[in-house]
């Protein structure tokens, strides 16, 4: 999440405290730590209410300015729609909807005490298989996919799809990856009758979806998957 105000490449601008302006609440719902289990347990929050952010996609790292790899899976709480902001933030009262069951992220995050964040950002992250018992039938599914469709090194896709003369080999390759990854997950939602909120647990977003940042658009033809680069 950036800091209240702040633009990209912009100084930030200490405040005092927090004031509750919701600006960091509609830039993305907060990761889930240890701390959090008991929520999951007590049913504030639900699988449902969580997206998976596996190893490798581009987020921005707690008040920074560039999306970065992630370097290990971690939960966060989705989004709106199509939008990243916190589900359980309310636009109308401008407030956090499960304010006294909010996750921890949320209670130490105060623009003018960056530290705090700071100093839980990346460590002791829950994952969803922290919130999966060993025999659920869901597991045999994820890993699966896991195996199948690792999120590939964006980083490099980005910086290989500059050169025009392999593009096409790059989209060729992808194409095979997104059509096995939209596969399993249609797969497993037809074997479990997985709602799409719980597809985003178990599966993460969609490799086309992490592909669109970098400028490649996905259709349908009667052929199969189409994937190409948006005009330079
Ligand atoms: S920490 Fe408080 S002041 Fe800063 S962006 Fe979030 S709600 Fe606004
Ligand atoms: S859980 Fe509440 S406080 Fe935390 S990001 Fe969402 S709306 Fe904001």
């Amino acid at each position: 999440m950036r800091l209240a105000g702040q633009e990209k490449g912009q100084a930030v601008t200490p405040e005092t405290t927090c004031r509750r302006c919701g600006t960091c609440c509609r830039q993305g719902g907060p990761a889930l730590h240890s701390g959090d289990l008991t929520l999951l347990r007590s049913g504030a929050l639900r699988r449902e209410h969580l997206v998976t952010v596996r190893r490798g996609e581009l987020a921005l790292p707690p008040l920074g300015r560039e999306p970065e790899p992630v370097a290990h899976e971690f939960l966060k709480v989705r989004g709106q729609g199509g939008d990243w902001c916190c589900m359980f933030y309310d636009h109308g009262m401008r407030g956090c909807t499960i304010y006294g069951q909010r996750p921890l992220a949320c209670g130490l995050l105060d623009c003018s005490r960056p530290q705090e964040i700071l100093a839980i950002a990346g460590r002791d992250l829950l994952t969803r298989f922290d919130c999966l018992a060993e025999d659920d039938p869901l597991l045999d599914m994820i890993r699966q996919h896991e195996a199948r469709c690792p999120c590939p090194d964006l980083v490099l896709i980005r910086e290989q799809l500059r050169n025009r003369a392999r593009r096409q080999d790059i989209l060729h390759d992808l194409t095979g990856l997104v059509t096995a990854d939209l596969t399993l997950r249609s797969r497993a939602a037809a074997c479990h009758g997985l709602s799409l909120e719980m597809e985003l647990f178990c599966f993460g977003r969609p490799l086309f979806q992490l592909l669109t940042p970098l400028g490649v658009v996905t259709s349908e033809s009667a052929g199969g998957l189409v994937l190409r680069c948006r005009p330079d």
